[in-house]
């Protein structure tokens, strides 16, 4: 089968939502729709494809290449198999305590941010926050304000792509700052390279680490097992408000959440709606982006615990802003030793680990696979212990055969869209191709 454009990508289950094909169709053709179990996915506009090629260029779902770099600038040579190049590892928060309280982990992205606006290192931010109309959903925006920021912090455990609006990165005079999930700052990367204009308004790529992206049927279902009509929520919240924070539900007629879960609970549900892209993803701590930031996760925590954040800081640019950060009193950070890494992020390691085998199975049972290269892949699945190499094959190799993955997705004749679902699908529906709006 050869892959003409990024819908076919989709249909293959190879898409990771960034939405940076939206950005680069010349025609203006792509249209992102979010398949209610599977993710946010392109179409293109009555199948008016020229197959030009462009948007296969900039899809990261499709290929993703890290170059390999072999000078000084390498970084920590411990981490650079199995996280990419670490110039720096740092563990911190936002000094501003309400951006450290609403944050995911330590507010890190948050405070960065604000630090370009507020120093005028930035014209504005472009990052995801929830959608006003759907708040269980997510919509990009550039926010330029403090408030703005504020309002979009906490990670959201649902489809989001930011790279969707690049284009209004372009319309600002200043650079700005791009924050997103390793994905999102891939498609970035690609899209810059065939945008010279896009190129000169990047500012900084601010990426998070990133397990996978439940779909909104993983949302839905949890909204439902607490018996919430999605359309009466006026708020809802995956974490932040303390570390690791509630899931919290605020609906329309209250001043309170009405439903508070526990991260362990509200993630440890959704979690299992992640699509089969996300678990073909070597690229779990944003290596693409300037500065990764994730859940410093190696110890115990406190019950009243206030949020901290590792940081890693990848490229020259990512140093200098986060010294300045730092220097302005915006971040607090101590440099720690990058063991935390590993004992942070045991699953991250595990996830990547596999990658080589599960690919491998893709590629004999003829399913077209993604182009992944720089991530040592293979080097990484042979540290692997004899039991998990067979189940990253064998394990692979069954999900497709009982999944059908053979078969690829057809959502091209689906027109109209669902209002909100009073009933969400269940859980066993695995090839519904519902949309919400
Ligand atoms: C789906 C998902 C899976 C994750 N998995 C892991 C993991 O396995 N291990 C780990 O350590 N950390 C993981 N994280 C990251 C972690 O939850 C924090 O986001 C990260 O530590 C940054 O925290 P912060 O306090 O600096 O961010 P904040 O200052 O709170 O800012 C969060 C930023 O993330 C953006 N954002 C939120 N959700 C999304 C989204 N879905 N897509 C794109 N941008 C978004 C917001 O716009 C905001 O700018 C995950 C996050 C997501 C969204």
């Amino acid at each position: 089968m050869k892959i003409q454009n990024v819908y076919q990508i989709a249909r293959y289950r190879l898409c990771t939502g960034c939405g940076a094909c939206m950005y680069a169709c010349p025609e203006e053709k792509v249209r992102l729709i979010d398949i209610i179990n599977d993710g946010i996915r392109p179409v293109i506009d009555n199948g008016e494809c020229n197959f030009c090629g462009r948007c296969l260029t900039i899809c990261p779902g499709i290929e993703t290449i890290r170059p390999e770099t072999t000078s000084s600038a390498d970084g920590i040579p411990d981490l650079k198999k199995r996280w990419g190049t670490v110039l720096e590892i740092w563990e911190g928060y936002a000094a501003d305590p309400n951006i450290r309280f609403k944050g995911s982990s330590g507010g890190l992205c948050t405070a960065l941010s604000l630090y370009s606006l507020e120093k005028g290192h930035a014209g504005g931010v472009l990052h995801v926050g929830a959608d006003h109309e759907h708040p269980w959903k997510n919509k990009t925006h550039l926010s330029m304000t403090k408030e703005d920021l504020l309002e979009r912090t906490g990670s959201r455990y649902s489809p989001a792509s930011p790279c969707d609006g690049l284009g209004k990165i372009t319309m600002v005079s200043e650079p700005s700052i791009f924050v997103g999930k390793p994905c999102d700052v891939a498609g970035l990367r690609k899209a810059q390279v065939i945008s010279s204009e896009l190129n000169e308004k990047i500012g900084l790529a601010i990426g998070f680490f990133c397990a996978g992206t439940p779909s909104t049927l993983g949302t839905l279902n949890l909204l439902r097992n607490h018996k919430i009509n999605p359309g009466k929520i006026a708020n809802l919240r995956y974490r932040g408000m303390g570390w690791p924070g509630m899931a919290t539900v605020q609906l329309k007629d209250e001043d309170e959440p009405s439903v508070k879960m526990t991260y362990k609970d509200s993630w440890g549900f959704v979690q299992k709606y992640r699509p089969f892209r996300c678990y073909l993803c070597p690229d779990l701590t944003a290596e693409f982006a300037d500065i990764s930031v994730g859940d410093p996760w190696y110890r115990e925590m406190s019950e009243d615990e206030q949020g901290r954040s590792i940081i890693l800081i990848r490229t020259e640019r990512g140093r200098r802003l986060f010294h300045e950060a730092m220097n302005s009193g915006y971040v607090t950070a101590s440099e720690v030793n990058p063991e935390i890494l590993y004992k942070s992020q045991k699953n991250l390691l595990g996830k990547r680990q596999k990658i080589w085998g599960r690919i491998l199975a893709m590629k004999m049972l003829g399913l077209p696979y993604p182009r992944l290269e720089g991530f040592h892949l293979f080097d990484n699945w042979l540290d692997l212990p004899f039991k998990e190499k067979v189940t990253s094959i064998l394990g692979t190799a069954r999900r497709i055969i009982r999944r059908n993955y053979f078969k690829p997705l057809d959502y091209s004749n689906i027109t109209s869209y669902k209002d909100i679902p009073t009933n969400p699908p269940s859980t066993g529906s695995k090839n519904c191709l519902q949309k919400t709006n």
